[in-house]
């Protein structure tokens, strides 16, 4: 047995019809790679084995787990990439596509969004459990309290679907929060019109001070004057969809130009 470590965020799901309901929300059409991160002991591991269009690599952090799951699924020794996923080079698991599931570590998953961000290439879809509260978050339209930069940032390439919750008792150990199960697919969105980097910057900034308005939240960025008398600087972050984060980075890409 692996004994559950807590600085890995560890808890195992011991309920075997909630490990099926997850497998399960991941769709695939034909036969296809799949990244599952944090296998542990490998509940979700075995199910995905089982179906024959699952084509499955494992990323994970923890020796003791990597040992138990070499043991348990010989024929994923060579799928197991040991090791930080923040730090996991997507681009060498496979050419191609890929899909990501997972009962995600809670205490890094907003790293674990990023890194799929830099990759939303690549990354179709994600069926993952965490906590519920941020699943919740993620999910946020404007107009929330609640919603924030990685609402923004992954709705801007994903739709996001809520699919069930899952109380702590069905974890060894039980973690003190309730969990939620959420699906991101890819949506069509290829390129944006402006800079991505530049995107992420504004989004970011702009929720630093998300009670501010944009003109004295977005002030470290030394906008462009014309910019400043855009309708959207009398609103505060929350109250921009991401169509309107969109066309105000284009707006101040435009305008940069334009002042050169
Ligand atoms: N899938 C298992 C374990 C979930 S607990 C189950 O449902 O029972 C989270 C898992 O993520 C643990 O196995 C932990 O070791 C692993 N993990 C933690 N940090 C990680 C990281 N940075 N990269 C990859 N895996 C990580």
């Amino acid at each position: 047995m692996v004994r559950p470590k807590k600085y890995l965020g560890q808890h195992f799901l011991k309920d075997q019809n909630i490990a099926a309901k997850i497998v399960e929300a991941l769709q695939l059409t034909q036969r296809s790679v799949v990244l599952e991160i944090g296998p542990g002991t490998g509940v979700l591991t075995g199910l995905l084995m089982q179906r024959p269009e699952v084509d499955l690599y494992l990323s994970e952090i923890d020796r003791e787990s990597v040992a138990y799951l070499k043991e348990h699924f010989a024929s994923l020794r060579e799928k197991i990439f040991e090791g930080d996923f923040i730090k996991l080079d997507m681009s060498q698991i496979a050419p191609g596509k890929i899909h990501i599931i997972g009962n995600f570590p809670y205490n890094i998953s907003s790293q674990i969004f990023f890194q799929i961000l830099n990759h939303h290439e690549k990354v179709d879809q994600v069926v993952c459990m965490l906590q519920k509260e941020v699943a919740d978050r993620l999910a946020e339209k404007e107009g929330s309290k609640t919603y924030g930069i990685l609402s923004v940032l992954l709705q801007t390439f994903y739709t996001i679907e809520s699919k069930f919750k899952v109380p702590p008792g069905v974890f060894h150990p039980p973690p003190k929060v309730m969990s939620a199960v959420i699906r991101l697919v890819r949506n069509h969105r290829k390129q944006l019109p402006c800079e991505e980097s530049l995107f992420r910057k504004v989004v970011k900034q702009a929720f630093q001070n998300r009670r501010k308005t944009l003109r004295n939240a977005l002030k470290p960025l030394n906008l462009p004057g014309s910019v400043l008398l855009s309708p959207f600087m009398d609103k505060r972050a929350e109250q921009l969809s991401v169509e309107n984060f969109i066309s105000l980075t284009t707006e101040i890409e435009m305008q940069r130009g334009a002042d050169y």
